[in-house]
């Protein structure tokens, strides 16, 4: 299957980055989220960027205009239209992705495949929010999604293997390294065998056995982590992480996904990671 165009709903940490890969492979993308405002917002952000890249003679001026005017910027489902893909990648929340899914549903052609960044959500559940559970998939960028090569893969109940193959292609193409797993369980391969160190570490630091850099060193430092495990939970977003363990938690009922209670209150405090400015740590920019 061929990809001319694209469509990523959703403008946050996640979205933004992959309208970026599209537009760096070369397919044309419109970002999108609640409102065009939102979205200009995300472009800037990429756009601040990669002139910083183009300052260090890491990328040329050429290329960073050529990649800016690959990505519109829209607010609404009209551009899944002609969309050959579609990558959802807003809140990681079942209801909205469902709506938004049901949304795309009456707005894309017949062939436009869905693609579900989500980290931990049932792939089946949201497929059937749609009349194409055939063409729905999870598609997981890694965070951040620019930088890293992985992409994981994941059918729901009714995917048709042509679109396994297809979004299979796509990573490939879009220069990542798609890996699969073989069917939807919560959080998939690299999520969820991080999760549980994830969880260890918030564990450690709430019962105050260490600080936040004293944990994060010791993982860098000793254990190989190319970065430590509470600087991670900070550039995921606390939030994101929180509703990853409760996820998992619920679904597989193993003790090891238990979310401290500490994040339940970073979170009701607004303290989302790098995000919000605060997190583990506190962040000046
Ligand atoms: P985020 O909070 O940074 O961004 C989510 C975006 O969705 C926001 O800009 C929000 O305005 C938008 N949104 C909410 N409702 C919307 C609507 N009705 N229509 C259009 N846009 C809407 O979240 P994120 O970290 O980018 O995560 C997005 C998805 O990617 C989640 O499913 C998450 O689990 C997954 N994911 C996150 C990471 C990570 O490290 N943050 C990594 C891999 C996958």
């Amino acid at each position: 299957m061929e990809f001319k165009k694209a469509m990523v709903v959703g403008a946050g940490t996640m979205g933004a980055g992959i309208a970026q890969i599209f537009a760096q492979g070369g397919i044309p993308v419109t970002l999108t989220d609640q409102s065009v405002d939102i979205v200009s917002k995300a472009v800037a952000g990429l756009e601040k960027r990669m002139a910083r890249r183009v300052e260090q003679g890491k990328m040329s001026a050429g290329d960073k205009d050529e990649i800016l005017s690959r990505i519109s910027v829209g607010a609404g489902y009209g551009a899944a239209s002609d969309a050959d893909v579609v990558i959802e990648a807003v809140f990681e929340d079942m209801g909205l992705k469902k709506d938004i899914l049901a949304a795309l549903d009456e707005a894309a052609p017949e062939r436009t495949i869905f693609a579900s960044n989500t980290t931990s959500l049932s792939i089946s559940e949201m497929a059937a929010a749609t009349s194409r559970p055939d063409k729905v998939i999870g598609m997981h960028f890694f965070n951040p999604p620019v930088v890293m090569k992985l992409v994981e893969i994941m059918p729901g109940i009714g995917t048709a293997p042509e679109t396994i193959e297809a979004v299979r292609g796509l990573a490939e193409a879009l220069g990542k390294q798609p890996v699969q797993a073989r069917f939807d369980s919560p959080a998939g391969i690299g999520s969820r065998v991080l999760a549980g160190s994830l969880n260890e570490a918030v564990e450690v630091f709430a019962q105050g056995l260490a600080s936040a850099e004293d944990i994060d060193a010791a993982l860098k430092m000793g254990c190989g982590f190319p970065m430590g495990p509470l600087e991670l939970i900070d550039l995921i977003g606390v939030d994101i992480h929180l509703a990853k363990t409760e996820t998992l938690y619920r679904e597989l009922g193993d003790q090891r996904y238990r979310p401290n209670f500490l994040l339940k209150k970073m979170v009701r405090a607004g303290h989302l990671g790098r995000k919000s400015g605060r997190g583990f740590y506190t962040y000046e920019d």
